[in-house]
């Protein structure tokens, strides 16, 4: 494991402002956001709950298979507790892949064997990989969009007229694994990642037998190629001016695959449609990430609601009723998500000897916290209104000629001018800095796109009663007729 040690210099690949990265360590980008993820496995050893036994190994939390709503509701306060320790601020923190893989063996056989070689067992590659990963601990990060090239053509007909990167593809077979190309367009956290777990979302077309991949390799495989976004730190500033964005850059990335080697044994769908579109689903790791990605998401909805309610409270605003009624709707949409996933909890059923939260409950939770996350972002911003644009540089609180004055002009009986400024200065950086933006973004798109959250919410809901209400008003309006 190199992410829980910080030994990043493993021959990876990564890209920053237009260069490779020599020194993963030296670099702020990745080694302050690199200390929030270390405190996961920390946490591990200062706090038993974070950590159970298992034929007398101990592993982390995150790789026990639930077998009860206690077991659910166990896992999600540890997913709280991390996610608190970046306000929510951190994504793809390790606990997001790892509980699917708890889980994955359990599932495991759907992936069956080779349709052509039987002896290229994917159902065993994946239980061998799922142990490595809980016995490591290793940090995997995920990349399943293909990029956005054209959405109406196949990504066949994308390679077929030159484009070698609107997916991963299988370029050669070889008697030992197969060579990719391609290329996945976000992988979040890839660069500090231990290992990358790349596969397809549902819809790949029936031509598509050669994008149909879904494999784990080391981060520093050779050809694997992390090109970084611009980070959205602010590396001349303290975090008394950017107080998130210079601590939390969970850095996304475009990954290439330029002829990179997959062993055999990496190989859990090579070839297979079917078994590429169910994937996700099927595998079993649709379900639990998505419980601890709404933990994760009610985490940052209750920071961002308690910044609004303390910004109305140090700006002399709590008293307006409009504001209290503001308020008061985001401690409500809190309190939704919050029993919500408790229901999807309590709702669950066993499901291959695994006890699975209710996926339904957790798609309405999905669909529903980025309008909530948005309303809060927009009371903030409401709230502080020319505050936060006009707030001073807190270095200028050490310039001898303006201090006083800045003082005196900005304490209130509520707050003193200092702690306004860092206040205000949290409120700008999550609703109007470009580290608050990717985080809007984020909670937008993250979780797949809102549409077809929604499609897939509605496909599975029960309807029954409700059709059958509709029949018998109709019945009765039909018998009823003069
Ligand atoms: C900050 C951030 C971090 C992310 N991190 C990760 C990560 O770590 N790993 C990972 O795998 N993914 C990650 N994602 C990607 C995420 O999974 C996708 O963004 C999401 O699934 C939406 O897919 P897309 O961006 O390809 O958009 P698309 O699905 O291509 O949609 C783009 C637009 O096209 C429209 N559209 C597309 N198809 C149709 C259609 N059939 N009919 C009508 N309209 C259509 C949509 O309405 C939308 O407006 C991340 C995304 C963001 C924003």
């Amino acid at each position: 494991m190199t992410t829980a040690n910080g030994q990043l210099n493993d021959g990876r690949e990564v890209y920053l402002n237009g260069e490779r990265v020599a020194d993963m360590a030296s670099e702020p980008v990745f080694s302050r956001t690199l200390k929030v993820i270390q405190r996961y496995y920390e946490l591990q050893k200062e706090n038993k709950n974070h950590t159970f036994f298992n034929n007398g190994i101990e592993s982390s939390i995150m790789f026990l298979a639930p077998k009860t709503t206690k077991d659910l509701e166990k896992k999600r306060r540890i997913y709280e507790e991390v996610a608190r320790e970046s306000y929510g601020m951190l994504g793809r923190t390790p606990d997001f892949i790892n509980t699917g893989v708890a889980i994955l063996a359990n599932y495991a056989d759907v992936l069956g064997v080779d349709q052509v070689n039987p002896a290229l067992d994917y159902a065993q590659n994946a239980k061998n990989w799922a142990k490595h990963v809980k016995f490591d601990d290793v940090f995997v990060s995920h990349a399943i969009q293909n990029p956005q090239i054209d959405r109406q053509k196949t990504l066949t007909e994308l390679l077929n007229a030159g484009n070698e990167f609107a997916g991963v593809w299988i370029k050669e077979r070889r008697e030992d694994g197969v060579i990719v190309r391609g290329a996945k367009q976000v992988n979040t956290l890839a660069p500090l990642a231990d290992e990358l777990l790349i596969f397809n979302l549902p819809g790949l077309s029936s031509e598509d037998k050669n994008f149909a991949l879904a494999f784990a390799l080391p981060i520093a495989t050779p050809g694997v190629k992390i090109i970084c976004r611009k980070t959205t730190m602010h590396l001349d500033h303290s975090l008394a001016d950017y107080p998130l964005s210079n601590a939390f850059d969970e850095m996304d990335a475009f990954i290439v695959f330029d002829d990179v080697f997959v062993p055999n044994d990496a190989l859990l769908v090579c070839g297979d449609v079917d078994k590429s579109n169910a994937f996700f689903e099927k595998s079993g790791l649709f379900n639990h990430t998505a419980h601890q990605d709404e933990v994760r998401g009610f985490v940052k909805l209750e920071f961002v609601t308690g910044i609004a309610v303390r910004l109305a409270e140090k700006l002399g605003l709590s008293g307006f009723q409009r504001v209290e009624e503001m308020l008061g709707q985001l401690s409500v949409n809190l309190e939704m998500i919050r029993s919500s996933i408790i229901a999807s909890e309590v709702t669950g059923k066993m499901e291959n000897g695994v006890f699975t939260p209710n996926m339904q409950t957790l798609l309405a939770v999905r669909a529903t916290l980025t309008g909530y996350y948005d309303e809060a972002l927009r009371v903030i911003a409401e709230f502080s209104a020319g505050s936060a644009v006009g707030v001073p540089d807190f270095r200028q609180f050490s310039n001898v000629e303006i201090s006083t004055m800045l003082k005196d002009a900005l304490t209130s009986e509520q707050i003193t001018a200092e702690e306004r400024t860092l206040l205000l200065n949290l409120a700008w950086d999550i609703t109007s800095e470009s580290f608050g933006q990717r985080q809007r973004v984020y909670e937008f798109l993250h979780g797949g796109n809102p549409m077809f959250i929604r499609m897939q919410h509605l496909a599975k809901t029960d309807l029954t009663q409700a059709n059958a209400m509709i029949d018998k008003v109709l019945e009765n309006a039909r018998n009823d007729q003069n």
